[in-house]
């Protein structure tokens, strides 16, 4: 396929890279001028755009998505598939995916777990809403750049999705460094602690795949100084996207509301911008419990 790629950071080169190994004609944009060994490169959304059978976005928020979607769907050719793999607030998927209908084209909201590890592995997964006609087109390039997609129904339903499960990985990364935390202090290994939870009850994504402690479990970005992989800027995103939608949707969300109030502080007032998200193991570290 003739693919248009805008958006090419932490995810987007890699899943772009993928699309290229295997075999298509891939485009790609970024505002930051990045390139990408094998895509060729444009000088705008709307030229990465032209001719594209289907346009893949991977970008920071909402508001930038729906600014380069109203450049580039007036580029892009009847019946083509706007493919938008940010995560992005629930109305903006529903008002590019409108907008892109209203223009003869189709759209999906396709947001992913797996971060930088899976976007490089092309083992992703893909949370999808929009049409099933859509979904068929874009089911190559899912089992290429990932290993499973889910359609969830309708447009903004693959955003649902992920919001629930960010506000999952939140909470859940946050027990985790705690646990750590007191583990350090109650004088338990940190090796052991991984071997005994990562096989108990207590297991999780963010402890098996993704383990907060350097040199505990496989590679991740603790054992890079906690250089992102996932930005804790990123998680405050996705955890203020599920504040919102919860409190539009009228649902009790305890964990996640606290989760979101932690990683503020952290980003805000603390030194966790920049860092990855399982920064917060330091973070507990170093505080007492006053
Ligand atoms: P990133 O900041 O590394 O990449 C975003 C890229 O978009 C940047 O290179 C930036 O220059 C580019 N950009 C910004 N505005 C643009 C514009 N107007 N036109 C063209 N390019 C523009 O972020 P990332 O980590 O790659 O994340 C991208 C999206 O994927 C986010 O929505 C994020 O929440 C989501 N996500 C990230 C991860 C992760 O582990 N990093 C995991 C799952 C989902």
């Amino acid at each position: 396929m003739k693919i248009g790629f805008i958006g090419l950071g932490n995810m987007g080169a890699p899943m772009a890279l993928n699309l290229v190994k295997a075999g298509h004609e891939v485009t790609g944009y970024d505002a930051a001028g990045v390139t990408v060994e094998g895509v060729a490169n444009a000088t705008s959304g709307a030229e990465a755009a032209t001719g594209a059978d289907v346009v893949i976005t991977m970008l920071p928020n909402g508001a930038i998505l729906q600014s380069v979607a109203a450049e580039i769907i007036p580029a892009m050719p009847k019946g083509s598939v706007l493919l938008d793999c940010s995560t992005v607030d629930v109305d903006s998927a529903r008002a590019v995916s409108d907008q892109a209908r209203e223009n003869g084209l189709d759209a999906l909201d396709a947001p992913v777990s797996g971060g930088i590890g899976g976007a490089a592995e092309g083992t992703l997964t893909f949370m999808v809403g929009g049409s099933e006609a859509a979904f068929a087109t874009a089911k190559p390039l899912f089992d290429i750049m990932g290993q499973k997609a889910v359609h969830c129904g309708p447009s903004g339903n693959g955003q649902a999705a992920k919001i629930c499960n960010n506000m999952i990985l939140g909470v859940t990364m946050i027990a985790t460094c705690e646990a750590f935390a007191l583990a350090d202090k109650l004088g338990l290994d940190r090796q052991a602690m991984f071997d005994v939870v990562s096989t108990s009850s207590g297991a999780s994504w963010s402890i098996n795949a993704y383990c907060p402690a350097p040199g505990i479990g496989p590679q991740s970005p603790s054992d890079n100084d906690y250089k992102p992989g996932f930005a804790a800027d990123l998680m405050l995103k996705d955890l203020r996207l599920s504040q919102q939608a919860a409190a539009s949707a009228d649902a009790d969300t305890p964990m996640g509301q606290l989760a979101e109030t932690l990683y503020q502080t952290f980003v805000e007032t603390e030194d966790g911008s920049g860092k990855d998200f399982s920064a917060m193991l330091p973070r507990f570290s170093a505080r007492s419990r006053t």
